[in-house]
């Protein structure tokens, strides 16, 4: 198979010349045409700064190094102006956080339309019919309904289908899809994956499939690369991946994955398996056992009884109101120190019934109890004090945090909200703390949450909660 892409020892350093931080260490691949290749490794392993390198988004305060070659020319030595004529048309992205991805205030089908008139001379008209082929492509439903959607109107599923309609909208040679699906539900995840891998077979593109999870690129890529801190330890076909794993950490990396009908006291890292470190300790039915009659004969933490929530939908101008039932008399108990599984299809009413406990979004009809109390008839100050009590944590990580406030001071603010901590110096300690405690850095205080990877991120919102 004759080659597109090829890279060439690249490496990718941060902090200029006194600090540096070297993320990215000569590393060499190629895509061959009409070929799916899968890209695996722990968060924080360099997968995404591979992808912009490629796409040449790259933060401009980074030194590269190596080579990026694609039809002849070094893409780490072209123009700007050069470069925009081959992102998006030639070498298209499909990004980890499709809420992120699309503009919130653009309606879907204008997002799509503006691709294809950047890189091709078009009349709205038939811009538009594009537009609409690709939605029917990506099986979208009701293609015209999306086209005047905006980003919130959609499920998070249907958001990933727009993105990659926008992706695709140029018939790119090379679609880096940069895990796709990991911010969807397991149900969705698998049919996007199987979009992806019909839309490669019918038009002949390659590509670059990225995720943190080995069996999920096994599903779909030819051939396997695995990375490992900034490194790529081993590449090849799928199979020898799989069943002759050569390089340790890829051996690690199988190696870790939980069997299902063992219960183990603690779950191995990665790590833990590189450094023989594994406590094969298994929990027995009897101490499950107690454990449970333990848990079970408390009083219930969080009570919810009966709980609806609907929403109403407007049919047409002069029909009459009606009502969409989102979440239908919902009941269960949580105990204290009990983990409770909540798991259905996308769309099925998991966040509405959330934000219903948080009282972002209070029910319709319904009690919930938390420490046997009705929180749904709390006043203002008993509702603060609740916020600090149920804390949740966000599907989307990168939306979940401002921008422009480093993540050291997004997760000190609730603090000094609820007055946890004696004054700042005291919060900041207990910060850096929790940072360490989730497997950051004390100095991640001061970075803003661009500088942090996917799963970094996740790891932040976690402290923050
Ligand atoms: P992943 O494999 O999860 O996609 P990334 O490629 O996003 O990992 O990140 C690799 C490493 O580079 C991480 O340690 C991350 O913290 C660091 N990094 C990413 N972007 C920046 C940035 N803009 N400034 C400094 N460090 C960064
Ligand atoms: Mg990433």
């Amino acid at each position: 198979m004759s080659v597109l892409l090829e890279i060439n020892n690249l490496s990718i350093s941060f902090g200029g010349s006194n600090k540096q931080k070297k993320v990215l260490n000569k590393v060499s691949f190629h895509l061959s045409k009409n070929e799916i290749l899968g890209v695996v490794g722990e968060s924080g392993s360099g997968k995404s700064l591979t992808s912009l390198a490629i796409m040449g988004l790259l933060p401009e305060n980074c030194d590269i190094d190596g080579e990026i070659i694609y039809n002849s020319n070094n893409l780490l030595e072209i123009k700007e102006s050069v470069f925009q004529k081959i992102r998006g048309a030639s070498i298209a992205m499909v990004f980890q956080e499709p809420m992120s991805a699309l503009n919130p205030s653009m309606r879907c089908g204008k997002q799509v339309t503006e691709v294809l008139l950047t890189h091709n001379k078009l009349k709205t008209t038939e811009a538009r019919s594009q537009v609409l082929e690709l939605f029917e492509k990506v099986k979208l439903p009701n293609p015209k309904r999306i086209y005047k959607a905006y980003p919130h109107e959609l499920s998070g599923g249907q958001k990933q289908r727009v993105v990659i309609a926008m992706a695709i909208a140029c018939k790119p040679k090379i679609l880096i899809a940069d895990e796709p699906t990991t911010a969807l539900d397991v149900t969705v995840q698998k049919e996007i994956i199987e979009l992806l891998a019909e839309i490669q077979s019918n038009s002949g593109m390659s590509v670059i499939f990225i995720s943190h999870d080995l069996s999920l690129v096994a599903s779909i890529a030819s051939r396997v690369a695995v990375m490992y801190r900034g490194e790529m330890v081993e590449i090849g076909s799928t199979k020898t991946i799989f069943n002759s794993p050569e390089h340790l950490y890829t051996k690690a990396l199988i190696a870790s994955k939980p069997d299902l009908n063992i219960r183990l006291k603690k779950l191995p890292t990665v790590e833990d398996v590189l450094s023989k470190n594994i406590e094969n300790k298994i929990i027995s039915k009897e101490e499950r056992d107690a454990a449970q009659q333990e848990i079970y004969n408390q009083k219930p933490l969080l009570e919810v009884n009966s709980l609806s929530k609907y929403y109403p939908i407007q049919k047409g101008v002069f029909s009459s109101r009606q009502l969409y039932t989102a979440v239908n008399q919902v009941s269960f108990k949580l105990y204290p120190g009990e983990t409770l599984g909540l798991v259905g299809e996308s769309g099925c009413g998991k966040s509405t019934l959330s934000n219903a406990i948080l009282m972002l979004d209070p029910p319709s009809k319904g009690e919930i109890l938390f420490e046997q109390k009705c929180i749904t008839s709390f006043d203002k100050k008993a509702l603060k004090k609740l916020r600090k009590d149920i804390q949740i944590i966000f599907q989307d990580p990168f939306a979940s945090l401002n921008p422009r406030i480093s993540v050291g001071k997004a997760i000190l603010e609730p603090m000094t909200v609820h007055n946890i901590g004696n004054d700042i110096k005291d919060r900041t300690a207990k910060v850096k703390a929790l940072l360490l405690q989730v497997g950051l850095k004390q100095e991640d205080f001061y970075k803003y949450p661009h500088e942090f990877s996917g799963g970094q991120r996740q790891r932040v919102g976690i402290a923050r909660a």
